[in-house]
């Protein structure tokens, strides 16, 4: 059986007090939703530490939205998969398509954050998808294998047996445009089998996420695919209400 995860993505949202409002709010609600849900919430750098107060006792689980490639030392403005762990995290966001995107994330960098981020016992949340073009052409297979092959093919079994895969096609974050249910089931199946290819019965137990313009009106049609495990939350996370009935949606 596999975990059923709903995880927020905050992004550049929220101010300190506003993100422990929101936190709190997740966890009064959080009684209404089945205990066999892992919810992850992915504050800003700035206000992780709060977040991690404000949910402390509840079993909502807290990630960072990325983290450094090197260990320590001199490189302003980076922040260590250490330093994140030692606040108590348990997750990271690893190769969003906004930082593959703004930020010219590669898979050159993201295997090093991969390994700073299992050095440092944080399971990374590692985002694969298209964009629109890439869609269009019928390239989404391809570009989905390539992002998977050259990161997590690297990865020993132990790595892998902790590790969240989201499916987000970039043409569908914050767009509103959801991918309908057997367009996400139809590559979630194929991202497992590719899996499958280099770490056989092991990718069974692989959660992928959908992540895209996901809503409580949509996410109990997504999620009811067998190959989608849950999703990766943008804007319908920063409302604490939307946030847990998306987590109704299984
Ligand atoms: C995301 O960026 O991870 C995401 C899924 O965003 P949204 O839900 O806003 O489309």
């Amino acid at each position: 059986m596999r975990k059923k995860i709903v995880a927020g993505n905050w992004k550049m949202n929220t101010l300190p007090s506003e993100g422990v409002e929101l936190a709190k709010a997740v966890v009064a609600g959080r009684g209404e939703v089945c205990e066999c849900v892992n919810f992850i919430v992915c504050p800003p750098f700035t206000h992780l530490s709060q977040v991690i107060e404000a949910v402390k006792g509840s079993n909502i689980a807290v990630g960072a939205q990325d983290c450094a490639t090197e260990t320590k030392g001199a490189y302003t403005g980076e922040v260590a998969a250490q330093m994140i762990a030692a606040l108590g995290c348990k997750y990271v966001i690893l190769g969003h398509s906004e930082r593959r995107q703004y930020y010219g994330e590669t898979s050159e960098t993201l295997n090093k954050k991969m390994a700073q981020a299992y050095a440092n016992g944080l399971t990374p949340i590692y985002c694969v998808g298209e964009n629109l073009e890439e869609r269009e052409a019928g390239n989404h297979f391809a570009v989905c294998k390539a992002q998977i092959e050259e990161v997590v093919f690297n990865l020993t079994e132990e790595q892998f047996a902790n590790l969240v895969i989201a499916y987000e096609p970039v043409w569908a974050i914050g767009t509103g445009k959801t991918a309908t249910a057997d367009q996400a089931q139809e590559i979630h199946a194929y991202i497992r089998e590719v899996l499958r290819e280099k770490f056989g019965a092991l990718a069974e137990e692989c959660p992928i996420l959908y992540g895209g313009s996901c809503k409580p009106s949509n996410a109990a049609e997504i999620f009811a695919k067998e190959d989608v495990d849950g999703g990766l939350i943008g804007g319908a996370a920063l409302v604490a209400g939307d946030f847990l009935a998306i987590g109704k949606g299984f």
